[in-house]
């Protein structure tokens, strides 16, 4: 059976300032109940934008905010904030130092038109707490834990209300590496015990992988394409997003009879070339345009008179990652198993392990896209 919407986003603007592009532009999604959205996309294209205006921090120009099936803003619409039932998690935890960890969660509770007696925030409060598994340190103050420890105190306080629906904005980002990586995996597991539906915001494409149902790539204040990190990885709708999300590379290629030519050499052409969201003129294969070669689907072979040279390699623990030049000094990359590696210096073929490659309209510059730190791109050494 079809979940219900929890949220629907109908056509949203905002603009802070009329004479600039809009932070957010005609946005529309609707997230199920029970489902976790993750906004990605560079710094600056809107998704905190996004998120405030589902809380009610910031008022769209235009547009409709539904909220549990309830009209929140737009159309005549406004629910402030505090009566909108979402819980919220920042980035810098934002917690109150003077308090300790149960007050701090009991905070939102005491502060609530809800009239809860003693003993029911008391019991939210515990259970909140023994729900991020902060249990025993409810006389801490925050100064008196970790960073990690700090943002599951944030998250318990944002649930202990029992709110519909949780906004996270970048709430791992202060955090480092090891605690990110174990806490976005908890986080998702809090959520899904619970059956609270939530949207967190983030711009490491790894994190909103792995964490969401969802995903929502935002590009200079439009949702580039809504999908499951499956869809998004595999069928990504735009150039924007095969660039953001996936570890690809893009090479010019002509079309020649049922060959794709490039300077590394020659590529078949599949008829599953064209997915239908990639959008050339009538879905009809181009002349020219830039294939997409993941760098997991790239095989080398190493043979002297070929045009790729590696520049170099390096080690990240499961794989290695080869950089390579092509004739016209343009970069390449391919991440190969660790069972048999190839020397720095050498010429190799390149051939691809799927044969069928997306190919996407020629961008005249391409501005580089640098997704942020992801877990496996570390670089350990290089294996020279
Ligand atoms: P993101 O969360 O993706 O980094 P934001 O939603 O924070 O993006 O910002 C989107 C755009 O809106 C940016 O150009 C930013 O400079 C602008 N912006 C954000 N907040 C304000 C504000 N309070 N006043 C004016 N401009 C803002």
């Amino acid at each position: 059976m079809e979940q219900a919407a929890i949220l629907h986003l109908e056509d949203i603007t905002k603009h802070y300032d009329q004479h600039t592009t809009p932070a957010v532009d005609r946005v529309t999604l609707t997230l199920r109940q029970g489902d976790l959205l993750a906004l990605l996309g560079p710094s600056g294209c809107g998704k905190t934008t996004l998120l405030r205006i589902v809380a009610g921090f910031e008022r769209p120009q235009s547009g409709l905010v539904v909220l549990a099936g309830r009209p929140v803003a737009g159309s005549g619409y406004w629910t402030p904030p505090e009566q909108r039932n979402t819980g919220m998690v920042f980035q810098d935890y934002a917690l109150f130092p003077h308090l300790n960890v149960a007050e701090n969660v009991a905070f939102g509770l005491k502060n609530r038109r809800s009239g809860m007696n003693r003993t029911s925030i008391q019991k939210n409060t515990a259970d909140a707490i023994a729900l991020v598994g902060l249990s025993g340190l409810e006389k801490r103050y925050p100064h008196e834990l970790s960073g990690g420890q700090q943002q599951r105190v944030a998250l318990a306080r944002a649930l202990a209300p029992r709110p519909s629906l949780i906004l996270l904005d970048e709430p791992l980002s202060n955090l480092d590496v090891q605690v990110r990586l174990r806490l976005r995996q908890e986080v998702r597991s809090i959520l899904k015990e619970i059956g609270t539906s939530a949207i967190f915001v983030t711009h490491d494409r790894e994190e909103a992988l792995s964490i969401s149902d969802q995903v929502g790539v935002m590009r200079a204040g439009c949702l580039e394409q809504l999908g499951t990190p499956e869809e998004i990885y595999t069928n990504p709708a735009s150039r924007f997003v095969a660039e953001f999300v996936t570890q690809a590379n893009f090479l010019p290629a002509r079309r020649r009879g049922q060959l794709w030519e490039t300077e590394v050499g020659s590529f078949e052409i599949s008829n599953r070339e064209c997915p239908n969201n990639i959008q050339f003129p009538n879905d009809a294969i181009p002349d020219s345009g830039e294939l997409m070669l993941r760098e997991e689907n790239v095989i080398l072979k190493p043979d002297n008179d070929a045009p790729l040279l590696i520049r170099d390699r390096h080690f990240l623990g499961r794989e290695y990652r080869y950089c390579l030049q092509t004739p016209s000094g343009k970069e390449l990359h391919a991440r190969t198993a660790l069972n048999t590696p190839l020397p720095v210096g050498i010429r190799v073929q390149l051939s691809v392990a799927d044969p069928s490659i997306p190919i996407f309209p020629t961008i005249a510059t391409s501005t580089p896209i640098t997704p942020a730190y992801s877990a496996t791109g570390w670089a350990m050494g290089n294996g020279q």
